[in-house]
């Protein structure tokens, strides 16, 4: 079966550099050995006039990367505008952060119909389309307007807000209308799912039934629309756990893991692993920290927080903003609780190859995770999986992150709580080993019941089946501008080989 998988950022398979994210890191193994085409934007932007863009395609493992130029006067009113400074602030519960313009919406828009052109080549025959993320809300829509008649599914990455954060959203019912022109949507976890079927049925008036099996978690439900019938599901996205395992053994040997690990002179490690973004709950994380080191003053110089911190949309002032919030405060504690021989947090501004992050993990006691707002969260997952087994470390856990649904022998804390954060830190750092590998291994076997490669699997055989059943339906919505009906017309395709 031919799958062409969509999303804004993509991969190679290079072991030695850092991932740009969750969504790149996942895919990637899923789409080497499945043997999709996996089409995306290239970084690089151009001044385009020509009406198809330019597509670059080469070999990944058994399938193909495909990469477009998106053109320079719309990309920014597409990336940082529109898709991170108004869907992914609202998506992660921050509505106050949304700064946007239309002229953002109409490049986003514009993008959106850009890459469904673009994405005309590949869907032959009986190709199905899955496309990823908030970047990409109307793609289905402007694809079945291109007479794109295969199904088409989507995955949102991120969290799906209540209905009274995502009305923060500009233009959220033209979206969201738009996204029913998906034959399957799929969420990170049962909450998202119901959250969108709660603004369905307010927002929109529509009826969502039914109990149908869709992906791992078990429930999914069918709404019905002018566009036909949608089925929404949980579909928890995970990890190669053994392809993670076995890279934390061998990473003992790579001179930064040796390196940190001398380094540490008998102190014990903490170690986050983020974008910065906020999201991430980094400042609480740090003020915990510091809770830990004031209320317990035993654990000074026993204990050594290294916060891997990646850049990220840094041309977004909340993200330059909170750069400069989390160096102060890293600062403040480093002055107040630092000795000449011991430094408390060891803040890095830069990314690892998963190679050498497997590691850090492995050589770390405790892994802190504390988001705020998080889709799934993959260090998490990625953090347990690198564990020695005879000697693991112990998971500090935000509740808000969609991996404690799975993860729940964690120690699982609220985000928003500093004395907590600093709690469950002096409990891991103290925990037996006894306890410690009881909870290391419940979260393996919850781990190990999955894989990447399952996830996408099944929510490809999910989509199989959703896409042909049932016809348009009449309903009350309103004109939907993108989408026109299900395979209606044959596409104008141009099918050329690569
Ligand atoms: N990552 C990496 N190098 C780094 C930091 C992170 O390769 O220095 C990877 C990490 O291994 C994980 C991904 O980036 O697979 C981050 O995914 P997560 O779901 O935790 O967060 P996101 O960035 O997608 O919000």
């Amino acid at each position: 079966m031919d799958i062409v998988v969509v999303s804004n950022r993509v991969a190679r398979a290079k072991a030695d550099e850092p991932m740009t994210g969750g969504l790149a890191a996942a895919l990637l193994p899923a789409v080497t050995d499945s043997g999709a085409i996996w089409v995306g934007a290239s970084g690089r932007t151009r001044d385009a006039s020509a009406k198809e863009p330019f597509v670059e395609v080469e070999a990944l493992g058994k399938g193909a990367l495909a990469t477009l130029d998106l053109p320079t006067a719309h990309y920014r009113g597409y990336y940082e505008g529109f898709s991170n400074s108004a869907l992914w602030p609202a998506l992660h519960s921050r509505p106050d952060l949304i700064d946007t313009s239309p002229q953002d919406y109409a490049s986003y828009r514009e993008v959106n119909c850009i890459m469904a052109r673009a994405l005309l080549r590949f869907c032959r025959g009986e190709a199905m389309v899955w496309v990823q993320d908030y970047h990409f809300l109307p793609l289905g829509a402007e694809l079945r307007r291109l007479g794109v008649s295969q199904p088409i599914g989507f995955f949102l990455h991120t969290p799906l807000p209540g209905r009274d954060t995502l009305v923060a959203v500009p233009h959220h019912r033209e979206l969201v209308e738009a996204m029913l022109a998906y034959d399957l949507i799929g969420f990170q976890t049962d909450d998202s799912r119901r959250n969108f079927e709660d603004y369905l049925r307010r927002e929109l008036g529509l009826a969502v039934t039914g109990t149908v099996t869709a992906g791992g978690s078990g429930a999914g439900t069918v709404v019905r629309s002018r566009q036909g019938e949608t089925r929404l599901g949980a579909f928890p996205i995970t990890i190669d756990t053994e392809l993670f395992a076995s890279r934390a053994t061998r990473a003992a040997a790579r001179p930064e893991v040796s390196r940190l690990r001398s380094s540490l002179h008998g102190a014990k490690l903490a170690i986050g692993v983020d974008r910065v973004d906020y999201s991430k709950g980094l400042p609480n994380r740090i003020r915990g920290f510091a809770a830990l080191l004031d209320s317990e003053p035993s654990f000074r110089r026993g204990v050594t927080l290294m916060q891997i911190a990646v850049p990220s949309r840094g041309d977004i002032p909340a993200y330059k903003a909170l750069k400069s919030e989390i160096a102060h405060l890293v600062s403040d504690v480093n002055g107040r609780f630092g000795e000449p021989d011991w430094t408390p947090i060891r803040y890095l501004n830069k990314g690892y190859a998963q190679s050498t992050l497997a590691g850090f993990y492995r050589t770390a006691h405790v892994g802190l995770v504390t988001p705020l707002a998080d889709g799934m969260n993959l260090v998490a997952k990625e953090y347990v999986a690198a564990q020695n087994p005879f000697d693991p470390g112990v998971l500090v856990l935000s509740e808000f992150a969609g991996a404690a649904r799975e993860l729940d022998a964690a120690l699982l804390v609220n985000p928003h709580d500093n004395a907590a954060i600093g709690a469950a830190i002096g409990r891991a750092l103290t925990m037996s080993l006894e306890e410690r590998c009881e909870r290391f291994e419940a979260n393996m076997k919850v781990l190990r019941a999955s894989s990447v490669q399952l996830w996408f699997a099944d929510f490809v055989r999910t989509l199989d089946d959703s896409a042909y059943m049932a016809l348009p339906v009449v309903s009350q919505l309103p004109t939907v501008p993108a989408a026109g009906p299900r395979g209606v017309e044959a596409p104008v395709v141009r099918f050329e080989r690569h």
